[in-house]
């Protein structure tokens, strides 16, 4: 529950938190996406305005990035109306995040207000703060989810002899501050309700939070076109037990003193693509260092590389780029996966009002671009 949760009271994001995230290593991480994006707003044929909204921004370093590129390719966008959207429970990152992309200033409205929070960034753009998407105005938007469905909460399923059983979580009567694993006796509501019949697996974690925002994104993309972007450690309906713990950047008992440890499960990326129920395409998962060689990491490395003055910087590239690209490192673990309008992906003859044979545009990342 928000109030006692983990992001509600501590949301230790950083080098100083307990985790560390891509956009922190790396600021081409963030930039390679604000490319994405402006590959996907090239693609639809320009669109007059466009909302970027993003889940769960931790600390504003991806948006920042992501502004950093747009603000670049100002020529391009001079006649493009942009908006940030940030969607954010936690009132001491909503904080940072203002003073990341607005130095600070910015206007706070009453409690109960949608939206809680109003800057501007640096660059100029309109920046608003919301605690749920569905406050978020509707249009044209494209989104962004980057380590923020693996921090929602999962249900537990364990198969039995007598059938699917959730496992629940209780006080350990014997330690204090410490909670234990237990087998529900009989069937429980969520037993009935998440478990997919086809399911082949033993043990099930499903965040049926994450459906349900899947299933808001999705009718959204249907209705007012965009894309969505989301990007986490996950697998595509293979793996089990996956629900862990960290504490300043080490592992931690998930029983142990409830609400001190960031608690986190992988994505499970086949469950996400069942709950578009096939209003949108999907695209991935596909692999970090997949993904960013396609977007041209190698390049933008090189051209960091020859504009550094200093061995320093040199090395902190090098060490950054090897964070996210290192198959034992973030680069394997970590998948994208994208929510497009179907018509993005239809081929030519499916598309009416379009000559038969023109060219589809690949969407950037998920394949090879070819340069022509
Ligand atoms: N995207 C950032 C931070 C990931 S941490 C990065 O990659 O660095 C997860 C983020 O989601 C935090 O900002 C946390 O406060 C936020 N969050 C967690 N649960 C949320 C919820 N239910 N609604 C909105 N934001 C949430």
């Amino acid at each position: 529950s928000p109030p006692q949760g983990y992001y509600t009271r501590r949301g230790g994001v950083g080098e100083s938190g307990d985790f560390i995230t891509s956009p922190e290593i790396s600021q081409v991480f963030g930039e390679l996406i604000g490319i994405w994006y402006i590959s996907e707003w090239i693609a639809a044929g320009k669109p007059k305005a466009f909302q970027l909204v993003e889940l769960g921004p931790g600390r504003g370093s991806l948006t920042d990035d992501i502004l950093r590129v747009f603000k670049q390719l100002a020529s391009l966008l001079s006649k493009c109306d942009i908006s940030i959207h940030l969607v954010e429970v936690s009132p001491r990152l909503s904080e940072i995040q203002a003073q990341m992309l607005t130095g600070g200033k910015v206007q706070s409205s009453p409690r109960d207000d949608a939206v809680y929070m109003k800057g501007v960034s640096k660059t100029g753009i309109p920046i608003s703060w919301y605690r749920d998407i569905q406050d978020v105005p509707q249009g044209y938007s494209f989104y962004l989810a980057h380590e923020f469905f693996d921090a929602l909460p999962i249900h537990k399923f364990q198969r039995t002899e007598k059938g699917w059983r959730e496992v629940l979580v209780d006080e350990d009567p014997e330690v204090s501050d410490q909670l234990r694993f237990v087998l529900a006796p009989s069937s429980t509501p969520a037993t009935q309700n998440f478990i997919q019949p086809e399911e082949r697996r033993e043990h099930v974690e499903v965040c049926p939070e994450a459906g349900v925002l899947v299933q808001r994104l999705a009718h959204r993309l249907e209705k007012d076109g965009g894309a969505a972007l989301i990007a986490d450690y996950g697998h595509d309906g293979t793996k089990t037990d996956t629900f862990r713990g960290f504490r300043n950047h080490k592992p931690y008992d998930v029983l142990k003193t409830p609400g001190m440890a960031d608690l986190t499960a992988d994505v499970d990326f086949s469950y996400l693509r069942k709950m578009t129920q096939g209003r949108t395409a999907t695209l991935g998962p596909i692999k970090q260092r997949e993904f960013l060689k396609n977007m041209g990491i190698d390049l933008r490395l090189q051209v960091l590389l020859q504009n550094s003055q200093d061995m320093a910087t040199q090395e902190q590239l090098r060490h950054s780029y090897d964070m996210l690209m290192n198959p034992k490192k973030m680069g394997d673990c970590f998948n994208f996966f994208a929510l497009l309008p179907h018509h993005r992906l239809a081929q030519p003859d499916q598309r009416e009002n379009l000559q038969p044979r023109a060219p589809l545009v690949p969407v950037a990342g998920f394949s090879e671009l070819s340069l022509q």
